[in-house]
């Protein structure tokens, strides 16, 4: 799952998908700077998501980081975040 993605103005792609999650070196690489590496299972990189969400959430609307429930979907049901 491609959790994030970037594109440079100069056509340079990266993103933060299962290299990442399946990772087993500690040192990170990846665009998400460490945030999902080495999240093997579904639910760890659902709880990290979810709390990155709430994170950023939580700085321009603390009051919906604290009422929201938070859906992750896969690639087949739409993007993520
Ligand atoms: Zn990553």
């Amino acid at each position: 799952m491609t959790v994030m993605t970037f594109a440079t103005g100069g056509g340079e792609r990266r993103r933060c998908d299962a290299t990442c999650h399946r990772a087993s070196e500690p040192k990170c690489v990846c665009i998400c700077g460490g945030r999902y590496h080495g999240k093997k299972t579904t639910a760890e990189l659902n709880q990290a998501i979810e709390q990155y969400t709430r994170e950023v959430l939580g700085c321009y609307a603390p009051e919906l980081a604290q009422a929201m429930t938070i859906a992750i979907h896969g690639p087949r049901q739409g993007a993520l975040l």
